[in-house]
């Protein structure tokens, strides 16, 4: 068994042992993007201190080396969510452009005027707005999956908005701004029994819960390397290769391409079709670093530490009167959403920064889910594997002292 040494997790991150405004920092915006360890940070300087060189074109030695450090990438995702094929794996800018990738190359060709798209009352706006863009050009609908007050998805109405016009169905296996956890294996076998394949919105889910593609059945499953202790500029579209060989390609130019002439253009095969122009080569070779940081801890060791501090955040921060939870399901995953009666979030985030802790306030781009709960916004804890209950309870006494000050 692995053991969890949170001491030496802590020491892998630098940049926690800085200060903000004089106190030591105290970083809870994890679900907006996470720190990196000095694994990946190394690995960074090491690409351009020795690598520095474009992937997929040359013959020369620095061209193969990256070619190839890239390549261990892929392959390292595709065990990491134990894809089946290599080629599998497109490695794109983050989830927004995988969600849009399959919003354009699948949508377009293969959704029609009048036919209907599920997803559901929590999406983040990155799997709300590519659809409803394909909506206005195609005329094709949106159709809602209802949540409950507690903010989880209503697995009944979600079976009777399938149709014969139903055509996909994108969902976020875990909210950005509740915490829930969607009962994504239960969600896609219903999709499946109409024939309809499902986009899992991974973003919030990949640093926390062990993912099993093949298990799991999923059509399409998106994610950000930068909310997983790697680089920003990186993330990753899984797409079944029946799927992703029958899906024109996303922009053209460098590498998508087999032959170019002026009267006809043939295209590359899986993946390297959909991966038009030079790629951000240093965080997909850094991504893999990454993996490997986050396999070294297992990532159920991971989920076991988290679960266990965000039930001690969520009982800690019970104390505060006037404190409302805003996302209280039964199946939760690193994130506290709060409002205070008679406190704007902002105020609260404004006044905990001043003490060197860093959270989120606002609607967390997920208006949606604001308007569900006829609020602005909330404050947002969100956890990562290097939290720890000394952070929490620094984090209740400046809630304290803020509310102090503002009521
Ligand atoms: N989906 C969810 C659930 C998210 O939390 C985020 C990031 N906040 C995204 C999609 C978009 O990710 P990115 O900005 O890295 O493309």
């Amino acid at each position: 068994m692995m053991i969890f040494d949170i001491e030496k997790i802590r020491t892998d991150f630098p940049i926690l042992g800085r200060e903000v405004n004089g106190r030591p920092l105290v970083y809870f915006d994890n679900g907006a993007t996470t720190q990196k360890p000095k694994q990946v940070i190394d690995a960074i300087t090491r690409y351009y201190a020795d690598m520095n060189s474009n992937v997929h074109r040359g013959v020369h030695y620095l061209s193969q080396i990256s070619t190839d450090a890239f390549e261990v990438t892929r392959r390292k995702v595709q065990a990491f969510i134990h894809a089946k094929h290599e080629h599998e794996i497109i490695i794109t800018k983050g989830t927004t452009e995988a969600i849009n990738i399959v919003a354009s190359c699948y949508g377009r060709p293969f959704i029609d005027a009048g036919d209907e798209i599920i997803i559901s009352a929590m999406e983040h706006h990155s799997n709300i707005v590519p659809w409803q863009m394909l909506c206005d050009e195609k005329g094709c609908k949106l159709r809602i999956i209802p949540m409950n007050d507690n903010g989880e998805l209503a697995i009944e109405a979600y079976k009777s908005l399938f149709s014969e016009r139903t055509k996909l169905v994108s969902f976020t296996y875990v909210s950005n701004a509740l915490g829930t956890v969607n009962p994504v294996k239960e969600m896609i076998d219903i999709a499946h029994e109409h024939g309809v394949p499902v986009l899992v919105d991974g973003a919030q889910a990949i640093q926390h819960v062990a993912i099993d593609v093949q298990a799991l059945d999923v059509d399409f499953f998106a994610f950000s390397g930068h909310k997983m202790y790697g680089p920003t500029g990186v993330g990753v579209l899984y797409g079944k290769e029946e799927l992703l060989n029958k899906m024109p390609p996303y922009q053209g130019g460098g590498d998508m391409i087999k032959d170019v002439t002026f009267e006809k253009t043939t295209y590359n095969e899986l993946p390297f079709k959909f991966e038009a122009g030079t790629p951000n080569i240093e965080a997909g070779i850094c991504l893999g670093d990454a993996i490997d940081y986050i396999e070294g801890i297992g990532l159920d060791a991971i989920k076991a530490y988290e679960d266990e501090l965000l039930a001690y955040a969520t009982s800690r921060l019970s104390e505060i009167e006037g404190i409302r939870f805003i996302g209280t399901a039964e199946q939760k995953s690193s994130v506290i959403s709060f409002v205070v009666d008679g406190v704007h979030p902002y105020d609260i985030g404004v006044i905990l920064d001043k003490l060197g802790i860093a959270v989120r306030t606002g609607h967390h781009c997920a208006q949606p889910v604001m308007d569900a709960f006829d609020i602005p916004g909330t404050v947002r804890v969100s956890l990562a594997m290097y939290n720890t209950k000394e952070e929490v309870d620094a984090l209740i006494e400046g809630l304290k002292r803020a509310l102090n000050m503002l009521l």
